[in-house]
């Protein structure tokens, strides 16, 4: 996980957006796991949420820079993850205002939303299909500003007031209200109109605002306490190494060809594409999902390398090191994975 600090304007990103480990794994399960596999669909499932998901934020990241100039800077969070008791919670976005907090939880739902606040729930109708039932995203935010609160509470930290939004990413997204129209109104909003809620929040909020070592030791502390997610989705799905699809891919066949290697280069032979460098994806794949660590002897059977001087002229050109001796060597691709 990268943190980066930089400053835009007058705000600054205390925790950047990256994608989850979790994601790449996902991704790499689906170029690599044998089509037949019994949770393949599962796993494809919640790998089109998480995409969903990604892009929706991203798309966030343009209406961010149109919140308004603020006497006082603010920090944003993205993907903080927090201990909540013996578990956590991970909010969307988190943006640090000189005296409040606002949570958001945001949603890249398509189709027609109905809110329905006082039953707990949003529906989704997308095209004929049946209705599709979800948690109401304004108790999901709201949830996130009590983890949040009783977190400041187990860090001893003087109490900040959280406000919280459920932003929709999908400009086509079209919004109905079946019940609370008022508690709708005010906590959820579509991407282009967000600043104009926060000019709301920043007028009400418009007391003093904390001392500013407390607001540096906050940070601090949120920045400590966040804790990447690194489930594995591979034990979840029961995804064996022996259902990985072995060999160097071709990145423009779909679904994808294993390549030969011939005369010093990647090829191809369903498409007729040639890659020089085609099996640092493989290494990538392979460390994230069987090992980091990979044998001269699992190399050729992976690689479909015979010749063991042409692999290690490959890894020397990506500048992967080996551990052991001549004959017990392993050598270590955690370089590849950190450059993912
Ligand atoms: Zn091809």
């Amino acid at each position: 996980m990268i943190l980066l600090s930089y400053k835009r304007g007058d705000f600054l990103i205390k925790k950047a957006r990256c994608i989850p480990l979790r994601v790449h794994i996902l991704r790499a399960m689906k170029r690599r796991v044998r089509p037949n596999h019994e949770k393949t669909q599962d796993f494809l499932n919640e790998l089109g949420r998480k995409e969903a998901g990604i892009y929706g934020e991203q798309s966030l990241d343009y209406y961010l820079k149109l919140i308004p100039e603020t006497d006082h800077p603010f920090y944003i969070f993205h993907g903080l993850r927090l201990p909540f008791r013996d578990t956590f919670f991970q909010m969307d976005t988190l943006i640090l205002f000189s005296n409040f907090f606002l949570v958001l939880e945001v949603k890249f739902f398509k189709g027609t939303l109905y809110f329905d606040p006082k039953n707990y729930q949003l529906l989704q109708e997308v095209d004929d299909n049946p209705l599709k039932v979800y948690p109401d995203p304004i108790l999901q935010a709201s949830n996130q500003c009590s983890k949040l609160q009783s977190w400041l509470r187990t860090r001893q930290l003087t109490d900040v007031p959280c406000e919280k939004l459920a932003v929709l990413t999908n400009p086509k997204v079209i919004t109905k209200v079946l019940s609370s129209p008022s508690e709708v109104d005010r906590n959820v909003v579509k991407s282009p109109a967000l600043s104009a809620k926060v000019r709301m929040l920043l007028k009400r909020h418009f007391s003093q605002p904390l001392d500013k070592k407390f607001i540096k030791k906050l940070i601090k502390q949120l920045l400590k306490d966040h804790t990447p997610d690194n489930s594995s989705p591979i034990l979840q799905y029961g995804v064996l190494p022996s259902d990985i699809i072995k060999g160097v891919l071709c990145p423009c066949c779909s679904p994808y060809k294993v390549m030969k290697r011939i005369y010093g280069t990647w090829e191809c032979l369903y498409c007729g594409g040639k890659y020089d460098d085609a099996h640092r994806a493989a290494l990538v794949d392979y460390a994230l999902l069987i090992s980091p660590f990979i044998t001269m002897r699992e190399l050729k059977r992976y690689l479909g390398l015979e010749n063991r001087l042409t692999i290690i002229s490959l890894l020397k050109n990506l500048n992967i090191e080996f551990v052991g001796g001549t004959k017990s060597r392993t050598y270590n691709l955690t370089p590849l994975l950190t450059k993912t």
